[in-house]
């Protein structure tokens, strides 16, 4: 049923066009965007000029070749994780219905791992047992060597989900690319309780997020012997994010990351690569210019991206403690208003889900995209308008978000009919009230 699921929401013609242009265009992208931040000044211009100058070879020329150095990084990093996401304790928490009628079970230890995992780090640095800088001296290294590893480990998705599926959300759709790209399974676990995804997606993925900001920060302060106030409200924006991130970790595993996208390339390589290159890039910037913001300003920045963080996470906050308590709660101070929509699984059986209809939930349909964005506009305007590229994660999240809200507004008008059409009537925007 997922893999019929899969299959309509994404045509072969998107799926080979996407993977293609994701296989051709995003390596050396994550490649040529830390080149240019960390050698080029942040300037598009000057690589541009590089690359014209010295051609395909120039190209090949920076391209980092993985190192042994950026192995031994990424495997103890990633040793690290998964030990503390097995072994750290955590409430069990249940996750959504799956397609196939199955409800994975996990252990939420997100918070417990993301404090020892910074706590750790940063007391790494400070009693000088390993500098964070190497991290950044070796970043291109890295990224060279997550980008080849990231592949060979979907390939073992793809094989463990042919030979060993962990759960009846799996399957094949025939066609060996479709089953690459958008993964063969929904849920793929290592034993009982390795959730392979949990560790893609946030463990790795996420927390490399928190781990690259503070590694900025303090290469900063390495060169130059301080931080900037710019470079700071870049920082401590990131990790607020990313603390909401964890705070809100088992609320994750109730979204199209975890409950409808299948574990394969789209979504792990996106996890392992694009997260650590590009969202951090912002910081990646800041590193080499250390913009003085002044105080008021730094301050209004910080505030406002606090404010956006704070409204994304009580939108989605909104959505859960709904859900959970089946529509018995406040939604600002009053009684929700919502729909009852019924829809049949793949076993055939029907079953009821609550669409909230008021709140943030009454405004748009995806309103909670919008302080997402914003919150990257400020976190990333700190390094101010010199040069374009430091926007770029804000332009791709914006394209991101708005294919998303289109995909998942497909993906519930097919799974909830004509209730969804009601919900639509009722709340008319897809994403800006009053706009779109
Ligand atoms: P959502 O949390 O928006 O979940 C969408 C699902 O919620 C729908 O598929 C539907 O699932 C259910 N739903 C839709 N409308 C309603 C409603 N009115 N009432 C109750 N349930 C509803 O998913 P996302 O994964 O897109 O977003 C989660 C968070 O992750 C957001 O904060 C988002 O900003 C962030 N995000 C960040 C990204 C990044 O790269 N930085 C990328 C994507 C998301 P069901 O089948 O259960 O009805």
């Amino acid at each position: 049923m997922a893999a019929a699921e899969s299959k309509t929401v994404h045509s072969p013609l998107v799926t080979y066009a996407s993977m293609l242009s994701l296989l051709t265009f995003c390596p050396p992208f994550v490649i040529l965007l830390w080149y240019t931040m960390v050698h080029a000044d942040g300037s598009v211009a000057q690589t541009w000029y590089y690359l014209r100058q010295h051609g395909l070879q120039g190209f090949i020329n920076i391209w980092p070749r993985p190192t042994a150095v950026a192995w031994k990084i990424i495997f103890s990093y990633a040793a690290f994780e998964a030990v503390l996401q097995l072994l750290l304790p955590g409430k069990r928490v249940e996750g959504p219905i799956s397609p196939a009628g199955n409800r994975p079970v996990y252990k939420a230890n997100g918070v417990a791992a993301y404090l020892v995992t910074m706590v750790t780090y940063i007391g790494l640095w400070w009693f000088g047992i390993f500098n964070p800088s190497v991290v950044y001296d070796h970043l291109g290294e890295i990224f060279s060597a997550l980008i080849f590893g990231s592949f060979v480990f979907c390939i073992f998705l793809y094989i463990k989900g042919h030979l060993a599926p962990s759960s009846t959300d799996s399957g094949s759709c025939s066609n060996i690319i479709i089953d690459f790209y958008w993964g063969m399974e929904l849920y793929p676990r290592i034993g009982k309780n390795f959730d392979i995804k949990v560790f893609t997606n946030c463990r790795f993925g996420m927390m490399s997020w928190a781990v690259l900001a503070v590694t900025y920060c303090i290469k900063q302060y390495e060169t130059n012997g301080r931080i900037a106030d710019s470079m700071l409200v870049n920082t401590i924006l990131m990790l607020v994010y990313v603390t909401k991130f964890f705070w809100w970790e088992a609320g994750y595993w109730n979204t199209m990351d975890i409950a409808h996208d299948r574990a394969g390339f789209y979504i792990c390589w996106g996890c392992l690569v694009w997260v650590p290159s590009v969202y951090t890039s912002p910081g990646m910037y800041l590193v080499n210019h250390p913009v003085d913001l002044g105080i008021q300003l730094a301050l209004y920045i910080l505030v406002a991206g606090i404010l956006c963080i704070y409204i994304n996470y009580d939108c989605d906050r909104q959505r859960q403690e709904f859900r959970r308590t089946n529509g018995k709660c406040l939604i600002w101070g009053r009684a929700p208003s919502k729909i009852v929509a019924s829809y049949t699984t793949g076993s055939g059986e029907t079953k009821t889900s609550l669409l909230l209809t008021s709140g943030w939930w009454g405004l748009s349909r995806h309103f909670h995209y919008v302080p997402e964005i914003l919150a990257a506009f400020f976190w990333t305007v700190p390094g101010l308008f010199n040069h374009a590229l430091p926007y770029f994660y804000v332009v791709f999240l914006t394209i991101l978000l708005f294919d998303r809200a289109k995909r998942d507004d497909d993906r519930c008008r097919s799974k909830y009919g004509k209730y969804w059409k009601l919900y639509c009537e009722k709340v008319r925007y897809k994403i800006i009230p009053g706009i779109y």
